[in-house]
Protein backbone atom coordinates (compact mmCIF):
# COMPACT_ATOMS: atom_id res chain seq x y z
CA UNK A 1 0.00 0.00 0.00
CA UNK A 2 2.87 2.22 1.03
CA UNK A 3 6.22 1.41 -0.98
CA UNK A 4 9.26 3.80 -0.80
CA UNK A 5 12.72 2.73 -2.75
CA UNK A 6 16.07 4.25 -1.73
CA UNK A 7 14.25 7.84 -1.98
CA UNK A 8 16.24 10.96 -1.99
CA UNK A 9 14.76 14.20 -1.11
CA UNK A 10 16.59 17.47 -1.68
CA UNK A 11 14.94 20.56 -0.87
CA UNK A 12 15.79 23.81 -3.31
CA UNK A 13 18.16 25.39 -0.43
CA UNK A 14 20.10 21.97 -0.93
CA UNK A 15 19.59 19.98 2.61
CA UNK A 16 19.05 16.61 2.26
CA UNK A 17 16.00 15.72 4.40
CA UNK A 18 15.66 12.18 2.96
CA UNK A 19 18.81 10.39 2.28
CA UNK A 20 17.69 6.68 0.82
CA UNK A 21 14.76 5.57 2.50
CA UNK A 22 13.34 2.43 1.71
CA UNK A 23 10.33 0.85 3.33
CA UNK A 24 6.58 -1.33 2.63
CA UNK A 25 3.63 -0.52 4.49
CA UNK A 26 0.56 -2.53 4.64
CA UNK A 27 -3.19 -2.18 4.94
CA UNK A 28 -4.21 -1.81 8.04
CA UNK A 29 -0.83 -1.26 10.03
CA UNK A 30 -0.70 1.04 12.34
CA UNK A 31 2.92 2.34 12.37
CA UNK A 32 4.85 5.61 14.53
CA UNK A 33 7.18 8.01 13.10
CA UNK A 34 10.12 8.87 15.13
CA UNK A 35 13.05 10.76 16.26
CA UNK A 36 15.20 14.04 16.24
CA UNK A 37 13.98 17.36 15.05
CA UNK A 38 15.04 17.28 11.84
CA UNK A 39 15.25 14.34 11.27
CA UNK A 40 13.15 14.10 8.09
CA UNK A 41 10.01 12.98 9.97
CA UNK A 42 7.59 15.58 8.46
CA UNK A 43 9.36 15.22 4.48
CA UNK A 44 8.67 11.53 5.00
CA UNK A 45 5.21 11.98 5.89
CA UNK A 46 4.86 14.84 2.78
CA UNK A 47 5.80 12.06 0.39
CA UNK A 48 3.11 10.06 1.35
CA UNK A 49 0.40 12.43 0.10
CA UNK A 50 2.95 14.31 -2.15
CA UNK A 51 2.98 17.52 -1.00
CA UNK A 52 6.74 16.74 -1.87
CA UNK A 53 7.93 14.65 -4.53
CA UNK A 54 11.01 12.19 -4.34
CA UNK A 55 14.27 13.52 -5.33
CA UNK A 56 15.22 10.49 -6.99
CA UNK A 57 13.89 7.20 -5.89
CA UNK A 58 10.31 5.53 -6.47
CA UNK A 59 7.34 6.21 -3.97
CA UNK A 60 4.02 4.62 -4.79
CA UNK A 61 0.81 4.92 -2.68
CA UNK A 62 -1.94 2.66 -3.44
CA UNK A 63 -0.25 1.33 -7.07
CA UNK A 64 0.18 4.80 -7.74
CA UNK A 65 3.96 6.20 -8.48
CA UNK A 66 3.43 10.14 -7.13
CA UNK A 67 6.25 11.40 -9.43
CA UNK A 68 4.28 10.40 -12.30
CA UNK A 69 0.96 12.01 -10.98
CA UNK A 70 -0.13 15.19 -12.60
CA UNK A 71 -0.99 17.93 -10.92
CA UNK A 72 -5.08 18.01 -11.70
CA UNK A 73 -4.53 14.24 -10.55
CA UNK A 74 -3.41 14.94 -7.12
CA UNK A 75 -6.92 16.35 -5.54
CA UNK A 76 -8.25 12.66 -6.49
CA UNK A 77 -5.56 11.03 -5.82
CA UNK A 78 -5.61 13.04 -1.90
CA UNK A 79 -9.40 11.60 -1.57
CA UNK A 80 -8.02 8.15 -0.61
CA UNK A 81 -5.29 9.61 2.13
CA UNK A 82 -6.98 11.40 5.48
CA UNK A 83 -4.50 14.20 6.70
CA UNK A 84 -3.93 15.29 10.52
CA UNK A 85 -1.87 18.00 11.53
CA UNK A 86 -0.73 19.45 14.96
CA UNK A 87 -2.20 22.59 14.89
CA UNK A 88 -5.54 21.31 13.47
CA UNK A 89 -6.10 23.45 10.35
CA UNK A 90 -9.79 24.19 10.53
CA UNK A 91 -11.44 27.13 8.33
CA UNK A 92 -12.07 29.37 11.78
CA UNK A 93 -15.43 30.99 9.95
CA UNK A 94 -17.26 27.61 9.39
CA UNK A 95 -19.19 25.76 11.98
CA UNK A 96 -17.31 22.15 12.74
CA UNK A 97 -20.22 20.93 11.14
CA UNK A 98 -19.77 22.62 7.60
CA UNK A 99 -15.61 21.89 8.41
CA UNK A 100 -16.27 18.23 7.84
CA UNK A 101 -19.28 18.62 5.06
CA UNK A 102 -16.76 20.65 2.84
CA UNK A 103 -14.19 17.69 1.76
CA UNK A 104 -17.49 15.81 0.64
CA UNK A 105 -18.88 19.27 -1.17
CA UNK A 106 -15.74 19.50 -3.08
CA UNK A 107 -16.98 15.96 -4.82
CA UNK A 108 -20.47 16.59 -5.03
CA UNK A 109 -21.88 14.09 -2.95
CA UNK A 110 -25.54 14.50 -2.68
CA UNK A 111 -26.93 16.95 0.01
CA UNK A 112 -28.51 14.13 1.73
CA UNK A 113 -25.34 11.94 2.08
CA UNK A 114 -23.54 14.83 3.09
CA UNK A 115 -25.59 14.92 5.98
CA UNK A 116 -25.42 11.31 6.90
CA UNK A 117 -22.02 10.70 6.46
CA UNK A 118 -21.15 13.89 8.62
CA UNK A 119 -23.03 12.91 11.57
CA UNK A 120 -21.82 9.15 11.53
CA UNK A 121 -18.02 11.27 11.96
CA UNK A 122 -19.07 13.07 14.30
CA UNK A 123 -20.78 10.23 16.51
CA UNK A 124 -17.46 8.18 15.95
CA UNK A 125 -15.26 11.10 17.55
CA UNK A 126 -17.97 11.79 19.97
CA UNK A 127 -19.16 14.97 18.77
CA UNK A 128 -22.54 15.33 17.91
CA UNK A 129 -23.54 18.09 19.98
CA UNK A 130 -20.90 20.76 19.13
CA UNK A 131 -22.10 20.29 14.94
CA UNK A 132 -23.31 24.10 15.42
CA UNK A 133 -20.17 25.54 17.00
CA UNK A 134 -17.46 26.91 15.37
CA UNK A 135 -13.56 25.84 15.83
CA UNK A 136 -12.93 29.00 18.38
CA UNK A 137 -15.78 28.00 20.81
CA UNK A 138 -13.86 24.11 21.22
CA UNK A 139 -11.08 22.79 23.16
CA UNK A 140 -7.70 21.63 21.95
CA UNK A 141 -8.77 18.09 22.24
CA UNK A 142 -12.26 18.76 20.77
CA UNK A 143 -10.64 20.37 17.71
CA UNK A 144 -8.70 17.83 17.32
CA UNK A 145 -11.45 15.74 16.86
CA UNK A 146 -13.43 17.91 14.44
CA UNK A 147 -10.00 17.63 12.25
CA UNK A 148 -10.18 13.35 12.60
CA UNK A 149 -13.50 13.61 11.82
CA UNK A 150 -12.70 15.76 8.74
CA UNK A 151 -9.58 13.49 7.86
CA UNK A 152 -12.08 10.28 7.66
CA UNK A 153 -15.21 11.61 6.19
CA UNK A 154 -14.35 10.39 2.48
CA UNK A 155 -13.05 7.27 3.70
CA UNK A 156 -9.67 7.02 3.21
CA UNK A 157 -7.67 3.93 3.03
CA UNK A 158 -4.90 5.69 5.41
CA UNK A 159 -4.49 8.87 7.86
CA UNK A 160 -1.51 10.31 8.49
CA UNK A 161 -0.69 12.47 11.24
CA UNK A 162 2.21 14.65 11.91
CA UNK A 163 2.30 15.32 16.14
CA UNK A 164 -1.02 15.21 16.66
CA UNK A 165 -0.96 15.29 19.97
CA UNK A 166 1.67 18.17 20.26
CA UNK A 167 -0.64 20.95 21.29
CA UNK A 168 -2.50 18.40 23.89
CA UNK A 169 -1.95 17.75 27.83
CA UNK A 170 -1.62 14.34 28.06
CA UNK A 171 -5.42 13.42 29.18
CA UNK A 172 -6.49 14.62 26.11
CA UNK A 173 -4.08 13.18 23.56
CA UNK A 174 -5.17 9.59 25.41
CA UNK A 175 -8.39 10.39 23.92
CA UNK A 176 -7.42 11.45 20.60
CA UNK A 177 -5.18 8.10 20.62
CA UNK A 178 -8.39 6.29 21.31
CA UNK A 179 -10.37 7.68 18.08
CA UNK A 180 -6.99 7.18 16.08
CA UNK A 181 -6.97 3.31 17.24
CA UNK A 182 -10.78 2.71 16.67
CA UNK A 183 -10.18 4.55 12.79
CA UNK A 184 -7.44 1.72 12.84
CA UNK A 185 -9.45 -0.91 14.19
CA UNK A 186 -11.95 -0.23 10.93
CA UNK A 187 -9.45 -1.11 9.03
CA UNK A 188 -7.26 2.34 7.68
CA UNK A 189 -3.58 2.11 7.86
CA UNK A 190 -2.31 5.17 10.38
CA UNK A 191 1.06 6.91 9.84
CA UNK A 192 1.52 8.56 12.77
CA UNK A 193 4.67 11.38 13.66
CA UNK A 194 5.20 11.98 17.71
CA UNK A 195 7.52 13.03 20.11
CA UNK A 196 5.16 11.23 22.88
CA UNK A 197 7.77 8.32 24.27
CA UNK A 198 4.40 7.76 26.81
CA UNK A 199 1.99 7.15 24.27
CA UNK A 200 4.43 4.93 21.54
CA UNK A 201 5.29 2.93 24.45
CA UNK A 202 2.13 2.21 25.79
CA UNK A 203 0.43 1.31 22.32
CA UNK A 204 2.96 -1.35 21.02
CA UNK A 205 3.09 -0.68 17.41
CA UNK A 206 5.39 -0.73 14.35
CA UNK A 207 7.89 1.99 15.27
CA UNK A 208 10.47 3.40 12.15
CA UNK A 209 13.15 6.01 13.62
CA UNK A 210 14.25 7.80 11.44
CA UNK A 211 17.72 10.32 11.88
CA UNK A 212 19.59 12.24 9.45
CA UNK A 213 17.60 11.50 6.73
CA UNK A 214 17.85 7.78 7.22
CA UNK A 215 15.64 4.77 8.95
CA UNK A 216 17.89 3.77 11.85
CA UNK A 217 15.11 1.23 13.38
CA UNK A 218 12.26 -0.64 12.09
CA UNK A 219 10.51 -2.79 14.98
CA UNK A 220 7.36 -4.37 14.64
CA UNK A 221 6.47 -3.94 18.31
CA UNK A 222 8.89 -0.78 19.00
CA UNK A 223 9.47 1.36 21.56
CA UNK A 224 10.01 5.05 21.61
CA UNK A 225 14.07 4.94 22.15
CA UNK A 226 14.84 8.09 22.86
CA UNK A 227 14.49 10.34 26.42
CA UNK A 228 12.15 12.57 25.61
P1 LIG B 1 11.36 16.57 11.12
O1 LIG B 1 9.93 16.47 10.76
O2 LIG B 1 11.95 15.27 11.56
O3 LIG B 1 11.66 17.68 12.07
P2 LIG B 1 11.73 17.66 8.45
O4 LIG B 1 11.34 16.66 7.42
O5 LIG B 1 10.78 18.75 8.75
O6 LIG B 1 12.18 16.91 9.78
O7 LIG B 1 13.08 18.36 8.01
C1 LIG B 1 14.23 17.61 7.59
C2 LIG B 1 15.30 18.61 7.11
O8 LIG B 1 14.84 19.26 5.93
C3 LIG B 1 15.59 19.72 8.11
O9 LIG B 1 16.97 20.05 7.99
C4 LIG B 1 14.74 20.86 7.61
O10 LIG B 1 15.27 22.10 7.98
C5 LIG B 1 14.76 20.66 6.11
N1 LIG B 1 13.53 21.14 5.45
C6 LIG B 1 12.27 20.76 5.70
N2 LIG B 1 11.39 21.36 4.89
C7 LIG B 1 12.12 22.16 4.09
C8 LIG B 1 11.82 23.06 3.00
N3 LIG B 1 10.57 23.24 2.58
N4 LIG B 1 12.84 23.71 2.40
C9 LIG B 1 14.11 23.52 2.81
N5 LIG B 1 14.49 22.70 3.80
C10 LIG B 1 13.51 22.02 4.44
P1 LIG C 1 -29.77 13.40 15.07
O1 LIG C 1 -28.99 12.45 14.21
O2 LIG C 1 -29.61 13.16 16.52
O3 LIG C 1 -31.20 13.56 14.62
P2 LIG C 1 -29.30 15.85 13.73
O4 LIG C 1 -29.08 15.23 12.41
O5 LIG C 1 -30.63 16.50 13.94
O6 LIG C 1 -29.06 14.79 14.88
O7 LIG C 1 -28.18 16.92 13.98
C1 LIG C 1 -27.37 16.99 15.15
C2 LIG C 1 -26.67 18.32 15.22
O8 LIG C 1 -26.09 18.67 13.94
C3 LIG C 1 -27.64 19.42 15.54
O9 LIG C 1 -27.00 20.40 16.34
C4 LIG C 1 -27.96 19.95 14.17
O10 LIG C 1 -28.47 21.24 14.26
C5 LIG C 1 -26.64 19.89 13.49
N1 LIG C 1 -26.77 19.88 12.00
C6 LIG C 1 -27.39 18.96 11.26
N2 LIG C 1 -27.36 19.28 9.98
C7 LIG C 1 -26.70 20.48 9.89
C8 LIG C 1 -26.35 21.36 8.81
N3 LIG C 1 -26.66 21.11 7.55
N4 LIG C 1 -25.66 22.49 9.11
C9 LIG C 1 -25.31 22.76 10.37
N5 LIG C 1 -25.61 21.97 11.44
C10 LIG C 1 -26.32 20.85 11.19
Amino acid sequence: MIKMENVFKRYQNGVTALNGVSIHIEKGEFVYIVGPSGAGKSTFIKLIYREVKPTTGLVEINGVNTSELKEREVPFFRRRIGVVFQDFKLLPKLTVYENIAFALEVIEESPRNIRKRVMEVLELVDLKSKARFLPNELSGGEQQRVSIARAIVNRPDIVIADEPTGNLDPDTSWDIMSVFEDINERGTTIIMATHSKEIVNKMKKRVIAIESGMIVRDESRGEYGYEN
